[in-house]
């Protein structure tokens, strides 16, 4: 890396997709952002915008075969802004990868034994490495000489102590097939989590934190000193909070009776609570937005999705509390919980005895900056903490390619 190498592209590799984001990491400044869509379908998108140059979004249609591909048609977005993958200001490439097992539990310098590991995850996270492994592999092939560092999902939660981890089932079993709790969103619930000390005006060692990361995916973590001691997804993406489309917590039982009395294979019960339970299940919108105009207009099975929604989050909030013990802030974050003011007073709401309250007016305003939602004089803190997981990984990996 040459001394003026200040830039970092993160890139976030799903099955059919490519997510990017040139940042120069002088200022946290982004420079550039795009999206790859439908890869491998002939109505492939680009949407591309150089944010350095002030430009315009541009968007192109049509076939685009594989990750290389796609790959090869975002270095010549970029590289027509002057910021291409060959300039030496690039210092380096990190990778989103979903399942870094028990093995990486930080940022790690991509070589070829690293790949032979995120690869010998794949059983355990059968969506997403496969996808990550690929942008991996075409990155390098693009750029074999530049550092690549993969920041890892699971990471932040590696820190959970045994008995968090574990599920209660045969130990040689749950062995034999690396069958535990590793948790998600973990660069979002450490940045959020240590944002949230910042807000408090504390070091992130000080203060327990509750994370409510509400996307499309949702997780929570519980958050002590800085160190995650627990999470809500377990084994896969699917374990916690009700989600957009998936169910969270379920009795396992569920699934043998699927198969056994309603005749569902593997992969019907799979799909089932993956893309058609949670809120799209309860009510067919996974979309908070479309929830909360059609509960305002009465709709009573939106409105019992919202509450089931509601309901697992405050046992999550209330399971946390005894985790932790002291509590000193509860964090909303990601699409829901950075826009939806009505689930983050839903979810506070009846808990003023455990030192939780929402201010209304606090609450309701809206802005991307970090921001509390509880009256001044409340025991624990409600805030608001806008997540940032590209630049969280832009950080990690700049760290270490400049150490
Ligand atoms: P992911 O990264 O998991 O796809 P996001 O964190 O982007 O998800 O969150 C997407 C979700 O955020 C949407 O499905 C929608 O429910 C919710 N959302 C986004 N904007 C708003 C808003 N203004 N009000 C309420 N909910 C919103």
């Amino acid at each position: 890396m040459t001394a003026t190498a200040t830039r970092v592209l993160v890139l976030n590799s799903g099955s059919s997709s490519v997510k990017y984001q040139l940042l120069d990491m002088r200022d946290g400044a982004r420079l550039a952002v795009g999206l790859v869509e439908r890869i491998g379908e002939e109505t492939s998108r680009l949407a591309h915008t150089p944010l350095a140059t002030g430009g315009d979004k541009r968007e192109t249609e049509g076939p685009i075969a594989d990750h290389e591909a796609a790959l090869k048609a975002v270095a010549a977005e970029l590289s027509a802004d002057g910021l291409g993958l060959d300039s030496p200001e690039l210092a380096a490439i990190g990778h989103r990868v979903v399942h870094g097992g028990l093995k990486f539990t930080e940022p790690t310098v991509i070589d070829d034994a690293v790949l032979q590991e995120i690869e010998r995850l794949v059983p355990v996270a059968p969506l997403h490495n496969p996808a990550n492994l690929t942008g991996i592999r075409t990155a390098r092939a693009l750029r074999p000489d530049l550092p690549q560092v993969a920041v890892f999902d699971t990471a932040f939660h590696t820190t959970m102590p045994e008995y968090a981890a574990r599920y209660a089932i045969d130990v040689e079993t749950a062995d034999a097939h690396r069958i535990r709790r590793y948790g998600f969103h973990g660069t979002s619930h450490a940045y959020v989590s240590r944002k949230t000390a910042e807000l408090l005006g504390k070091d992130p060692s000080e203060v327990n934190v509750i994370v409510l990361h509400l996307g499309n995916g949702a997780s929570a973590s519980a958050v002590a000193g800085g160190r995650c001691v627990d999470t809500s997804m377990g084994l896969t993406p699917l374990e916690g909070l009700v989600m957009g489309t998936r169910s969270g917590d379920i009795d396992p039982a569920v699934t043998f009776h699927l198969k056994r009395v309603a005749g569902m294979s593997e992969d019907d019960v799979d799909v089932l609570l993956n893309k058609k339970s949670g809120l799209v299940g309860l009510c067919g919108d996974n979309d908070m937005r479309e929830i909360r105009r059609r509960i305002d207009e009465g709709d009573e099975r939106a409105r019992l999705a919202f509450d089931i929604y509601i309901h697992r989050l405050k046992k999550y909030i209330g399971a946390y509390t005894a985790v932790l013990g002291r509590v000193d802030a509860v964090a909303f974050t990601a699409g829901v919980g950075e826009n939806a003011a009505p689930v983050r007073a839903a979810a506070l709401a009846g808990l003023e005895e455990m030192g939780l309250a929402v201010d209304a007016d606090l609450n309701a305003v809206r802005s991307g900056e970090p921001r509390l939602i509880s009256p001044e004089d409340a025991r624990v803190a409600a805030a608001v903490v806008p997540t940032d997981e590209e630049l969280e990984i832009a950080q990690q990996t700049y760290a270490l390619v400049s150490a």
